[in-house]
């Protein structure tokens, strides 16, 4: 979905900020933090250049939020043929807000979050992560017939083995629930 509404802007000056330039969303707005100094002319300059960069990005993270529900669909084509239905309308995003997990999910709505931490993963490991928070849209606890749906995916133990060694690297306890 593209965002075709201008968004309000909301321009705030800082007497501490001498060059750096800041923008980010919040709720409808779009906060633009420039230095005091700056003249309205640079004001609008900068403005327009951070709505830009702004636009791009939230572009990019749509692409790649994308991409990841693909993987979903074929994950699931190709593990859980049988629950097709059941995930079909799941919503699947990359997210930076959940620091003690690599992924987690909500059967109740159908959504799954999946930790930016792994993003610079190999790709077999992002697949064991997102196929396992798609099982638990079928089993919500990490019971056998669960495990049994995880299992199905070739590389399971290996990629447990490889977030487990990850967590111990760097103190960090990342679990799923
Ligand atoms: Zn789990």
């Amino acid at each position: 979905m593209a965002r075709t509404r201008k968004p309000v802007v909301e321009v705030r000056r800082s007497q501490r900020r001498r060059r750096t330039v800041s923008a980010y969303r919040e709720g409808e707005r779009v906060v633009v933090l420039i230095p005091d100094r700056f003249s309205r002319a640079e004001e609008s300059e900068w403005v327009a250049r951070m709505l830009a960069r702004l636009a791009a990005r939230e572009e990019r993270v749509q692409r790649t939020d994308n991409e990841l529900l693909t993987r979903a669909h074929k994950l699931t084509a190709r593990y859980l043929p049988d629950h097709v239905g059941s995930t079909a309308s799941a919503s699947v995003r990359w997210v930076t807000n959940q620091n003690g997990r690599w992924g987690s999910c909500t059967p109740d709505d159908g959504t799954i979050r999946i930790s930016h931490r792994i993003q610079e993963m190999p790709d077999w490991v992002i697949d064991y992560v997102l196929l396992h928070e798609l099982a638990h849209l079928i089993v919500p606890s990490h019971n056998a017939a669960f495990w049994e749906l995880v299992n199905r995916y070739p590389k399971a133990e290996r990629a447990r083995g490889y977030l487990e060694g990850i967590s111990a690297a760097t103190g960090l306890v990342l679990a799923d629930d």
